[in-house]
Order: C-alpha cells, then structure tokens, then sequence
C-alpha cells in the first residue's frame, strides 16, 4: 500500500540548507572561503531562481566574499535588459557572457580600487557559475514574454492587458493616480485589406503599431484588442492629458504614409478615450472608450472621442 506521506518531494530542511551554503549572510569575522569552496557554493546558489534580478543579485552578493566591489551592472539588450546592483566606482572589468556562441550578457564589475591580476582571475573562474543560470533565466523570460505578446504587432495580447489593466487600476487606486484608457481603430481598414491584399494589410498593421509605440514613453503599455484595434493605457494620466496624446497619435496615422506591398498607403485612425472614475470595474472603463470610439466612428472617423 502507498503511504500518503511518501511523494517524490525532496525535502532540504534548514540544517541541509545551512551546510550547502544557504541562507546565513557573512560575518565580517568569517574567513573569506576558497575559489573552489565559493565557485561550489554559487552553482547551488544560482539553480534556486529562474529571475535574472535574483541570480545577478546572489552573484554580486555572493562573489564579494573574494573579489570587493562596488557595483555591478548587466546588459542584454535583445531581451531588453538592464540591471545595476551598488554604486558605480572608477575601475571597471567588462566580460561578455557566451556560452555555445549564445549571447547571453554583458557583466561590468566597478569599483573605486583598481582590480588587481589575481582577482581578475577569480572572477572570470567565478563568472562560469553565471552561464548555466542566466542562460535558463533568458529562455524563461523569452518564453513568459512570448506568451504574452502578439506576434504580428510585436504589443501585448489580451492575457497582458488583462493582467495590465487589473493591476494599473489597483495602483491607480492605492495611489490616488488618474489611469486613462485609448482604444484606437484603424478607420476603413477593410478596404486596405481588398485593394492590397491581407498580407500587405499584416505589414501596414505592423507598421501602425510601431508608429503607436514610436509615439510613446512606455511601449509596455500598448496592446492589440481585436483584429485593428489597439488598447492604450496611460498610467497618472488625466482626461486633458490623455486628450492630448491621442491626439497626437492621430495625427502621426494621419500624417505617416505606410507601406503595403510596396506602395504607400495613407490611413486615419478614430479613437475613443476614458478615464477611470472613482469605485469604476475594468468592464466599465473599457465600455466607455468603446462607446465613444464608436463616437468617433459614427461622426466622421480620423476623431478622437472623449467618453462622458
Ligand atoms: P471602420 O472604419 O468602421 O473601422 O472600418 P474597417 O474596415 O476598419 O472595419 P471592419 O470592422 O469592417 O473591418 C476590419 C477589417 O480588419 C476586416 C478584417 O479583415 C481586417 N483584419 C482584422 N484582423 C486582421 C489581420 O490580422 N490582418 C489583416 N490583414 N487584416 C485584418
Ligand atoms: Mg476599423
Ligand atoms: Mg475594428
């Protein structure tokens, strides 16, 4: 008979943790361990987290019980991703991490004293911990944001804005923020489908998007509704100011000639704004700007339509 109490869980409690090197910060009084016991205690470490923040941040930690520092700083910029643990010192070592010709980073270790040849060493025998871990963290990111994006506009689906909407309306509310919402349609977009075909139709869509993003501080917060719509948060926005960047995203559309199956091809956008009212729900907000898109719609298109 199975006991219940049997399952496949390992179960490391305190103790074990405390052996493999978990947990206990430094006393300053503590001998600076060996390369080897350090580079040991860092492969264990670094497996406990798939968030580059986290096992950048263990690293830094970690790593100062032999080689001091003042900052560390990594890059990756086809993941568009930056961090920067301490503060900057005049010194500094820059490394590339790679493994298998996979980019995976750029490291910038800083400080005021300048590194000395030993240390140099230890730290690229200790930067061998990092690329196992950073090379999962980037897969993981890759595939969490993947899931969340639409492939052919490069914005956010509709799993993001959900998750968006709900947690900028609770911030909205902790911090007594206005939050405004723009639903933008391309006007007659059906006919640009028909006169160049749906593939070129895919390419001006693109090429709509990244003019809505291109007009934008935060390009996390546009997403793709329905077929040509786009969703615009604008987190502490008001009405006037919110009026203002639809605005001018309609006058980019209109102004901006976009390129379908090579030939350009001129468009207007009508788009409806609201802003979130006290007590409001999510469904209610977006209602809102949905009916005064239709608004916009219904008087003329290439308009910008205030909810009431
Ligand atoms: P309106 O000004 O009233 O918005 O007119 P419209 O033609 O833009 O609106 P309608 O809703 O009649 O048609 C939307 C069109 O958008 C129809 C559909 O074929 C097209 N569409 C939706 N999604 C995509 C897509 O992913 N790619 C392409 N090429 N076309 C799409
Ligand atoms: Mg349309
Ligand atoms: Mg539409």
């Amino acid at each position: 008979m199975k006991s219940p109490s049997q399952t496949n869980a390992i179960d490391f409690d305190s103790a074990k943790l405390q052996r493999l090197g978990f947990g206990q910060q430094q006393t300053t009084l503590e001998r600076p361990p060996s390369l080897a016991q350090l580079r040991q205690q860092l492969s264990l470490q670094l497996q406990t987290s798939l968030e580059p923040q986290r096992i950048l941040g263990l690293f830094y930690r970690e790593i100062q019980r032999l080689v001091p520092l003042d900052s560390l700083s990594y890059q990756h910029n086809s993941s568009d991703l930056r961090l920067e643990f301490g503060q900057r010192g005049h010194h500094s070592i820059s490394y590339n991490l790679s493994h298998e010709g996979e980019h995976l980073g750029e490291l910038v270790f800083r400080r005021n004293q300048r590194f000395t040849e030993p240390e140099q060493g230890n730290l690229e025998s200790l930067l061998a911990s990092l690329l196992y871990p950073m090379r999962n963290a980037l897969l993981y990111r890759a595939a969490t944001r993947s899931a969340l994006r639409d492939p052919l506009t490069d914005t956010g689906n509709r799993i993001a804005m959900d998750q968006t909407l709900q947690r900028e309306i609770e911030l909205s509310r902790r911090h007594l923020q206005p939050l405004s919402l723009l639903m933008l349609d391309i006007d007659h977009f059906k006919q640009i489908n028909d006169t160049h075909g749906h593939s070129a139709g895919d390419d001006v869509l693109k090429a709509v998007a990244a003019s809505i993003k291109g007009q934008l501080r935060n390009v996390d917060m546009v997403f793709r509704y329905g077929g040509e719509e786009f969703l615009i948060l604008l987190s502490n926005t008001a009405r006037e100011a919110a009026a203002m960047v639809g605005e001018r995203l309609r006058l980019a559309a209109q102004t901006e000639d976009f390129l379908a199956d090579g030939r350009l091809v001129g468009l207007t956008v009508s788009i409806g704004c609201s802003t979130l009212l006290p007590g409001e729900s999510v469904e209610s907000l977006l209602r809102r700007a949905d009916n005064a898109l239709y608004v916009a719609k219904r008087e003329g298109r290439n308009r910008l339509t205030m909810a009431g």
